[in-house]
C-alpha cells in the first residue's frame, strides 16, 4: 500500500494528552476521574497545540496554589481529595507511557486494518488510498473539520479535486484513541464503497454505530489488547458525563445501541444489519430499528438465536453497559448533599441547614467546596442541586467517606 507520510513527527494536542493520561489511571483517582476532566475542563487549563511535559506540569502546580487558598487544615473537604487527584495527574505526567503513535503502527493498521475489517464484515472493500499527515485539511474542509482525522472519497476527490485517502492532523491526535478512529473511518470507507445506492444519504446513527462496533472488534483482533478496549470504554463514559453534546457522546450511544443488537442476536445479527443497510440505507426501517432497540422493544431484532458469551471480548461487552462510577466525598459535604436532595432539591441559606451538627465555619467551608467542584448552585436566597448532582444522588452514585 502506498502511504503519503510526509512529516516524521506527529504531535499529540496537550488537552487530548492530559484526557488520556486521566482516563488511563481511571481507578486510581479518589474523587472521580470525570470530576477531575470537568475542573479542568471548565477552567481552561489545557489548550496549547501540542503537550510538553514541562509546560502542562507547571499549569497543574499553578492551578493546585490557586484551588489551596483557604483551606481549613483541621477539616479534610473534598477539595483536598481534589488537589490530591492533581497530584496523582502530576505523578502519572511524568511517567505517562502514551507515546504509542509512530510510523511502524500507522503502516500495520494500513496494512492489515481494512483486511481485517473485510473478514469481520464479510465484504471486499477496495484500497482507501494515501494516508496524509497534514497541517491543515484540504479545502473546504479546512476550517470546518474540527476532527483528528478525515476521509476523502472518490466523490471529494470529484468535486474538490481532493487525492483520496485518510487525513490525520498533524496537531490533533490523540494517545492510542487515534488508532481506534483510523480504524473507525476504514469502516466508513468500507460501507460507502460497498454500497449499492451510491447518493444515499443513509442514517448517521447506524454508519456511526456500526464504524465504532467493526473498529473495535478490529483493534481487539488486530492488538488483543484487552487495556485498550477498557481505555475506550471509560473515554466514551468521560465524554457522555462531562460533555454529552459532543459527538463522541453521541457516538458513544450509537454504539451501545449496535452492542446491544449483538448481544441479542451476535455476530449474525450486525451483518445482517449491515447487508441490509448496504442494500437500502434510506429505508425508515432503520430509523424504527434504533427506537426499537433504545425502547427494548426486540421485534425487529430477536429472531436470531440469543448469544452465548464465549471470548473476551463478548465479556467486555456485558461491561460495557455498566455503570460503576462513584464519587467520593467527605461526610460533611455527603450530609448536606442528602438534606438537599429530602428537601426537594434547595435550601434556604439562612435556615436550611440548621439541623446539621457542625460548626458554622466548616458548614460554610463544606458549601463553597460543593460550589466550587459544581454539585450546587448559589441561586439569590438558596442553595440548589444541580441536575447531574440530583441523577447522581438518584443513583447511589455519590458516597461518603
Ligand atoms: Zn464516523
Amino acid at each position: 500500500m502506498n502511504l503519503g507520510l510526509t512529516h516524521s513527527k506527529i504531535y499529540f494536542q496537550e488537552w487530548k494528552f492530559i484526557l488520556a493520561t486521566i482516563v488511563n489511571n481511571y481507578n486510581h483517582f479518589v474523587t472521580s476521574p470525570w470530576l477531575v476532566v470537568k475542573k479542568l475542563w471548565n477552567n481552561n487549563v489545557f489548550n496549547d497545540d501540542t503537550y510538553n511535559y514541562q509546560a502542562a506540569s507547571s499549569k497543574i502546580k499553578k492551578f493546585l496554589k490557586s484551588s489551596k487558598k483557604g483551606i481549613n487544615k483541621n477539616n479534610v473537604t473534598c477539595i483536598d481529595y481534589f488537589n490530591g487527584d492533581l497530584n496523582l495527574l502530576l505523578a502519572r505526567l511524568r511517567k505517562s507511557n502514551l507515546e504509542r503513535i509512530n510510523y511502524s503502527s500507522v503502516l500495520r493498521i494500513n496494512k492489515k486494518g481494512l483486511k481485517t475489517l473485510d473478514k469481520i464484515m464479510s465484504l471486499k472493500t477496495p484500497n482507501p488510498g494515501k494516508i496524509f499527515i497534514v497541517h491543515d485539511f484540504p479545502k473546504p474542509y479546512d476550517s470546518v473539520m474540527p476532527w483528528d482525522l478525515m476521509f476523502a472519497s472518490s466523490k471529494d476527490h470529484k468535486e474538490y479535486g481532493i487525492k483520496e485517502g485518510i487525513y490525520l492532523h498533524i496537531y490533533r491526535q490523540f494517545p492510542l484513541f487515534w488508532e481506534f478512529l483510523l480504524l473507525h473511518e476504514y469502516v466508513h470507507h468500507a460501507i460507502r464503497s460497498n454500497m449499492k445506492k451510491t447518493k444515499a444519504t443513509g442514517y448517521k446513527w447506524i454508519e456511526e454505530g456500526l464504524a465504532d462496533w467493526f473498529a473495535l472488534n478490529a483493534h481487539y483482533k488486530l492488538f488483543r489488547d484487552w487495556d485498550f478496549l477498557v481505555f475506550v470504554k471509560n473515554m466514551y463514559y468521560i465524554y457522555e458525563k462531562v460533555f454529552p453534546r459532543s459527538p463522541l457522546a453521541e457516538y458513544a450511544q450509537y454504539g451501545k445501541v449496535i452492542t446491544r443488537i449483538y448481544l441479542q442476536g451476535g455476530h449474525q445479527a450486525v451483518g445482517n444489519i449491515l447487508k441490509a443497510y448496504l442494500l437500502n440505507p434510506d429505508s425508515k426501517k432503520w430509523n424504527d430499528l434504533y427506537k426499537d432497540v433504545i425502547n427494548e422493544k426486540k421485534s425487529s431484532y430477536d429472531q436470531y438465536r440469543p448469544l452465548h458469551l464465549k471470548t473476551n471480548f463478548d465479556r467486555f461487552l456485558i461491561t460495557l453497559h455498566e455503570k460503576a462510577d462513584t464519587i467520593n466525598v467527605p461526610t460533611l459535604e455527603y450530609k448536606i448533599l442528602k438534606i438537599l436532595q429530602r428537601k426537594h432539591n434547595h435550601i434556604n441559606k439562612n435556615y436550611g441547614l440548621s439541623q446539621v451538627k457542625a460548626s458554622v465555619g466548616d458548614i460554610k467551608k463544606a458549601i463553597s467546596n460543593l460550589m466550587n467542584l459544581g454539585f450546587i448552585i448559589d441561586h439569590q436566597k438558596k442553595y440548589i442541586l444541580n441536575d447531574s448532582t440530583i441523577y447522581l444522588l438518584r443513583s447511589n452514585s455519590i458516597r461518603p467517606i
